[in-house]
């Protein structure tokens, strides 16, 4: 392919992540209406909620969700005042409090996830293999914007020192040096919290 050839093609891929992006955005924010939610408050308990997270400050959640750390204590504040987190002082370890979900908030947030399910219905209609390889596609765009700062925080596998691009011995395939394990195309991870950022760039 030539290279206005494969501009061109870029350019697609491009948009069609872009109509994603924004179709997910909607999504997401029509099931935060029905909760009674604004979107930065929805995606703050669905955060809070998700178990590789663990507990994070407010500059960690706003570092992971790319806003301010006020914006993040506000639509902390709201979601404590309805009734769906708690604040808990020192969860961090930093000695600044933090929020846990009451029961009513995550159950808030597993009607939250639903917003997925279209996105998770269209992608079933490529084979496994595609899926994986657009994966390995996203991630390794993922990684480059983190290298250049346009994405804060990327838990992946390919921003990780733990990751090995030959296994041990002849084999080859991706790896996992601190699992000790081979990844497979679909198994490299989003959001690991075993993660630790790679020191030098791949
Ligand atoms: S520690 Fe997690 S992010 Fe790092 S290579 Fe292993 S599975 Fe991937």
């Amino acid at each position: 392919m030539g290279d206005d050839a494969t501009r061109a093609a870029d350019g697609r891929l491009i948009d069609a992540v872009e109509r994603i992006g924004d179709a997910g955005r909607a999504m997401l924010r029509e099931a935060a209406k029905r909760e009674g939610l604004s979107l930065t408050q929805a995606q703050l308990l669905l955060r809070v909620t998700t178990p590789s997270a663990g507990p994070q400050s407010t500059g960690s959640f706003a570092r992971w969700l790319e806003v301010s750390a006020p914006t993040v204590s506000d639509a902390a504040s709201a979601l404590v005042r309805k009734g769906l987190l708690e604040a808990v002082p020192g969860v961090t370890g930093s000695g600044r409090s933090s929020w846990v979900p009451t029961t009513a908030g995550r159950e808030a947030a597993e009607r939250l996830h639903t917003w997925r399910d279209p996105l998770t219905a269209a992608l079933a209609a490529c084979a496994p293999e595609e899926r994986a390889v657009a994966l390995r596609v996203l991630l390794e765009a993922v990684a480059s914007l983190h290298r250049t700062g346009r994405i804060t925080v990327a838990r992946t596998c390919l921003t990780c020192r733990f990751f090995q691009l030959d296994r041990p011995g002849d084999a080859s395939g991706d790896w996992c040096g601190l699992l000790a394990a081979p990844l497979a195309p679909a198994d490299l991870r989003v959001d690991c919290p075993e993660h630790q950022p790679a020191a030098a760039h791949r």
